[in-house]
C-alpha cells in the first residue's frame, strides 16, 4: 500500500499546457474509485465526508451498528455505497472481515455495476481505467505472502459478497494485484491513516524517496501538489513516495522491492555516503560532527576505517560488536511494537541502550527518537517531546528534506511544544518556517495549517509581544529601582555624616 500518498489529475490544465508548474501548484484533485474507513475509525469520522464527527452532539449511527454519518444528507449518500454490507452485518452482527477484505469487496460490487467502462482523464490526451492499473499479476502469483492472503481473502469475501459475485480465482488474483500495488492509505488531517483508497488517473504517478509531489487529503479527496517548479512539466517527472523515508537505503529498497516489485534507483538510493550516513556511529574525536560508518557484512574482527573528516582512528576494538547488539535490541525491539502507541519504558531502554554511541543521523536512533516522541505526545509529556524533537530534528530534516511537508509537521509540533513550555521566541520561529513549509506541500486551506501552524502562531507571536512587554515593564521598573536608590544613595552622600 502507498503509505505517502500523492496523484495527478486534471487540475490546472490550462496552466500545465503550458509546461510551466510552480511549487505548491495542485497537479491532481481526484475523488476516489474506492475507499473504506478503517476499524477503529468507523466510530470517529463520517462514512460518507470524512469529517470528524468526534464532537458532533448526534451522529447518525446505521441500522448495522458499524458506521456513522454526520448527516442525514451523508446517510443518504453514503448508503448507496454502504447498503450491500450492511445487510450482511445486520444479519451477522458477529462478522468483521478484514478491512482488505471490506475494500476489495467494495471494488468488486463497483466492477459488477459497471466500474470497468469508468475512466478518468489525466491530461487531454489520457485517461485511465481500472484495467489500465499496475497488476504484476506474475510477482503475486510467486510471492508466498500474497498467495496466503488471498487464500484467506477469497474465503472472507464469499462471507461478505455471496459466492454468485465472488470473481473466478484469476480474476480475484488480478483484482487484487491493481488493489495492492495502487491503493493509497487514506490520511487524516495529522497525515495519521484512517483508511484505503484508491484512484485511477493519480495510480501513474511514480516513486522517489526524494519526492518532488505530495500527497494529501481533504475528506476521501486526494490532492497532489508539486513541491519544486517545472519549466518544462511532464508527468513523467513528477514523483511521490510510497513509504516512510526515515529508513535505511536498503531497508526501503528492501521493502519497495517487496511491495511493488521494483528496485528504486532514486538519488536518494544511489547516494552511497547517504547510505553509510545511516549506519554510522560518532566519531571518537569530541571536536568531529562526522560518522564512522560500521558495515555489519563483515566479521566483527575486521578493523574499522578512519574517520574521514579528522583521520580519527583510536576506536576500541570491539565497537564493530558493540554495535551489532545495540542495532539487534533496537530493531528487534521496535519492530516488535505498534507503531501508534509505542511502549515508552521499552523505547528508553533502547536509548540507554545506544547511549552516544550512535550518529544523529544513524537512521535507527532517528527511529527510536521517532518513536519515543510518538508515546511522548501522546502522554502530552511537553518537556520531553521538545527535548526529544531537538535531539531528532537534523535526522528528520535530513531524511525527509528541509522542504517537505513531514518536516513541516515536525515543526508544527515543536512550536507547540515550545508554546506550551512558555519558549515563545523559538515557537515563533519554527510556526513561520512550518507555514512556508505546509503552504506548499498541503495549501493554506488544510487543517494543518490553518487550524494548526496559524493558529499555534498567533498564540506564540501573542505570547512573544505579551513576553517583550512584560520584559519592557521589568526593565522600566528595575530603572525606576535603580533611580530610586542612586537618589536616596545621593540624598545620603549629601547628609551630614553623623559623629560618633
Ligand atoms: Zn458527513
Ligand atoms: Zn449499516
Ligand atoms: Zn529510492
Ligand atoms: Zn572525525
Amino acid at each position: 500500500m502507498r503509505n505517502f500518498v500523492g496523484y495527478p489529475y486534471r487540475a490546472r490544465l490550462d496552466e500545465i499546457k503550458k509546461k510551466r508548474v510552480k511549487k505548491g501548484q495542485v497537479l491532481f484533485r481526484s475523488k476516489p474509485f474506492c475507499y473504506i474507513l478503517e476499524y477503529g475509525c468507523q466510530a470517529q469520522f463520517c462514512e460518507n465526508c470524512l469529517v470528524n464527527i468526534k464532537d458532533h452532539s448526534l451522529p447518525l449511527t446505521c441500522k448495522c451498528g458499524r458506521t456513522r454519518y454526520c448527516s442525514e444528507n451523508c446517510r443518504q449518500v453514503g448508503q448507496v455505497i454502504h447498503f450491500r454490507e450492511c445487510q450482511v452485518f445486520q444479519r451477522r452482527p458477529n462478522f468483521k472481515p478484514k478491512n482488505l477484505t471490506m475494500f476489495m469487496a467494495r471494488i468488486i460490487w463497483k466492477l459488477n455495476a459497471g466500474g470497468y467502462e469508468i475512466s478518468e482523464k489525466i491530461d487531454e490526451k489520457r485517461s485511465r481505467r481500472f484495467r489500465d492499473l499496475e497488476s504484476h499479476i506474475p510477482d503475486i502469483k510467486k510471492d508466498p505472502s500474497r498467495r496466503e492472503i488471498l487464500i484467506n481473502l477469497r474465503h472472507e469475501l464469499r462471507q461478505l459478497v455471496g459466492p454468485n459475485m465472488l470473481p473466478s480465482n484469476p480474476e480475484l488474483v488480478a483484482i487484487y494485484g491493481r488493489v495492492c500495488i495502487n491503493m493509497f492509505a487514506l490520511l487524516d488531517d495529522q497525515f495519521d491513516s484512517i483508511g484505503l483508497a484508491l484512484y485511477l488517473a493519480p495510480s501513474i504517478m511514480d516513486h522517489s524517496c526524494c519526492p518532488n509531489a505530495f500527497v494529501s487529503f481533504q475528506g476521501k479527496q486526494i490532492v497532489v501538489r508539486s513541491l519544486v517548479d517545472h519549466d518544462n512539466f511532464n508527468w513523467n517527472k513528477v514523483r511521490i513516495t510510497y513509504i516512510d523515508q526515515l529508513n535505511l537505503n536498503s531497508s526501503r529498497r528492501e521493502q519497495l522491492l517487496k511491495n511493488y516489485y521494483f528496485l528504486c534507483d532514486c538519488p536518494f538510493c544511489k547516494d552511497d555516503h547517504r547510505a553509510r550516513m545511516q549506519s554510522s556511529i560518532n566519531c571518537g574525536n569530541p571536536a568531529c560532527e562526522n560518522g564512522i560508518f560500521i558495515d555489519l557484512d563483515v566479521d566483527d574482527d575486521q578493523p574499522l576505517e578512519p574517520c574521514h573528516q579528522c583521520g580519527f582512528s583510536d576506536l576500541s576494538a570491539d565497537v564493530r560488536s558493540t554495535y551489532r547488539g545495540v542495532i539487534t535490541f533496537t530493531k528487534d525491539t521496535l519492530n516488535g511494537m505498534s507503531e501508534s502507541d509505542p511502549c515508552p519504558d521499552m523505547v528508553s531502554d533502547i536509548l540507554d541502550m545506544q547511549g552516544e554511541l550512535l550518529h544523529p543521523l544513524n537512521a535507527w536512533r532517528a527511529k527510536t527518537l521517532d518513536a519515543f516522541l510518538t508515546a511522548a505526545l501522546a502522554r502530552s509529556c511537553w518537556t520531553v517531546a521538545l527535548r526529544t524533537m531537538r535531539q531528532n530534528q537534523e535526522a528528520v530534516k535530513w531524511y525527509y528534506g528541509s522542504d517537505h511537508p513531514n518536516y513541516g509537521l515536525f515543526l508544527v509540533r515543536m512550536g507547540r511544544a515550545e508554546l506550551f513550555m512558555t519558549e515563545h521566541k523559538a515557537a515563533v520561529d519554527h510556526l513561520y518556517m512550518a507555514q512556508d513549509i505546509l503552504e506548499v506541500g498541503v495549501g493554506s486551506a488544510h487543517p494543518a495549517m490553518h487550524a494548526e501552524a496559524s493558529n499555534l502562531l498567533i498564540r506564540a507571536s501573542g505570547e512573544m509581544v505579551a513576553d517583550m512587554k512584560r520584559a519592557d515593564f521589568k526593565f522600566h521598573l528595575q530603572r525606576d529601582k535603580d533611580m530610586k536608590n542612586k537618589l536616596g544613595s545621593s540624598k545620603t552622600e549629601g547628609t551630614v555624616p553623623e559623629f560618633g
